[in-house]
C-alpha cells in the first residue's frame, strides 16, 4: 500500500477557513473547519501527494489533541488537572471526510501528536511526574490511534522534542501510543536527529521522517547507521517561503538514493507547511513530485 518514493507531507498545510466562513459557520451551527479541510486535502492532491493527511487545519498540534481529552483544562496552555483519559474519537470524522473525497489510488494517513511532545505542551497540576504524565497521554493517544486505524493507510507519530531532549522511556511511549497497531507506523521527528537517530533506529515503527533539507548533515549519519524502516526523506524546507527548483530536489534525491536505494524512501517536506503561505507550500509540493518523477524515469 505504501508505494517506494511516494509523496506524502508530514501533516498540516497552510489552509484556514475565511473570515466569512468562520462568520457563516457561527450563525448556521456548520462547521468551518470542513471546508478547511477539503481544500486542505483538494490542494495536496493537486499537487501531486499520494500519501495524504487531512491538513490539520483545526489547531496546533498539540491543542487539537488536548482540548478533547478529559483532564486537560484549555487555558493559554492547556493544563493537566485531573487524570487524562481519551473520550472518544479526536480525528475519526476528519479523516472520514478526507477519505470520501480522495481519488482513487491516494491514500491517506492519518496524524496523532506523540505522547512527549503533548507532554511537554501541558503545564502539569496533576502528575507531578513528566514520566507519568507522558505515559497517561500515551495510553490516551492509543485508544485514538486504534479508534483511527480503520480509516487509514499509515498512522504518523509526531514528536518534534525528541530531537530537543530524548528521554529515557522515549521507545516505550511510542510502544505504546502504537500498541496494537497493524497498519504502517511512521515517526516524524524533526529538528537535528544525528545525536538520537541510532535510538530512533531501534523504535517499533516501519517510517523513520526527518528534516534532510534543513540538516543536509543528516545524510552521513544515514551512510553510518544501518536500520530496517523506511526512510521519511525531508527535501524541501518548511521554514524557508523560497520554492526549491526540481533540478534541487532531484540531486537532493538523487544524494540519499546512494546511500539508501530507493524501495525504502518516502519523499516529503521536512515539516509540517502550516507556517509558510499557501502558494509556496504548493509550489513546494509541486516540485517535490516532478523531481521524484524525473529521478525515477532516470533510474528506469
Ligand atoms: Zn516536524
Amino acid at each position: 500500500m505504501i508505494r517506494p518514493m511516494a509523496i506524502t507531507v508530514v501533516g498540516s498545510m497552510p489552509v484556514q477557513p475565511s473570515t466569512e466562513e468562520l462568520a457563516s459557520g457561527y450563525q448556521t451551527g456548520e462547521d468551518p473547519f470542513e471546508r478547511s479541510l477539503e481544500r486542505a486535502v483538494a490542494a495536496q492532491v493537486e499537487c501531486g501527494v499520494e500519501i495524504v493527511s487531512d491538513g490539520q487545519t483545526r489547531d496546533t498540534m498539540v491543542n487539537v489533541f488536548a482540548r478533547h481529552l478529559r483532564g486537560i483544562r484549555m487555558k493559554e496552555r492547556p493544563i493537566a488537572i485531573a487524570d487524562i483519559e481519551w473520550k472518544g474519537s479526536i480525528a475519526l470524522k476528519d479523516l472520514e471526510r478526507a477519505r470520501s473525497i480522495l481519488p482513487k489510488g491516494r491514500v491517506l494517513k492519518g496524524l496523532i501528536t506523540g505522547p512527549y511532545t503533548m507532554s511537554k505542551g501541558v503545564v502539569d497540576q496533576h502528575y507531578n511526574d513528566p514520566a507519568e504524565l507522558a505515559t497517561a497521554f500515551a495510553r490516551a493517544l492509543n485508544s485514538e490511534a486504534r479508534a483511527i486505524e480503520p480509516v487509514v493507510n499509515v498512522i504518523q507519530l509526531d514528536e518534534p522534542f525528541f530531537s530537543v531532549e530524548y528521554p529515557s522511556i522515549a521507545k516505550e511511549l511510542v510502544k505504546k501510543a502504537f500498541e496494537g497497531i497493524t497498519k504502517p507506523k511512521a515517526l516524524h521527528v524533526c529538528g537535528d536527529v544525528s545525536k538520537v537517530f541510532d535510538r530512533l533506529t531501534e523504535m517499533p515503527v516501519d517510517i523513520l521522517d526527518h528534516e534532510f533539507a534543513a540538516h543536509p548533515g543528516l545524510l552521513s549519519v544515514l551512510k553510518e547507521h544501518s536500520f530496517k524502516q523506511s526512510i521519511g526523506y525531508g527535501c524541501v524546507r518548511s521554514d524557508d517561503v523560497r520554492i526549491e527548483t526540481v533540478d534541487e530536489i532531484a540531486a537532493r534525491l538523487q544524494n540519499v538514493m546512494g546511500i539508501t536505494g530507493h524501495e525504502r524512501l518516502l519523499v516529503d517536506p521536512d515539516c509540517g507547511l502550516r507556517n509558510i503561505p499557501l502558494e509556496s507550500a504548493l509550489g513546494k509540493l509541486r516540485n517535490m513530485a516532478a523531481a521524484r518523477d524525473r529521478v525515477m524515469a532516470d533510474a528506469r
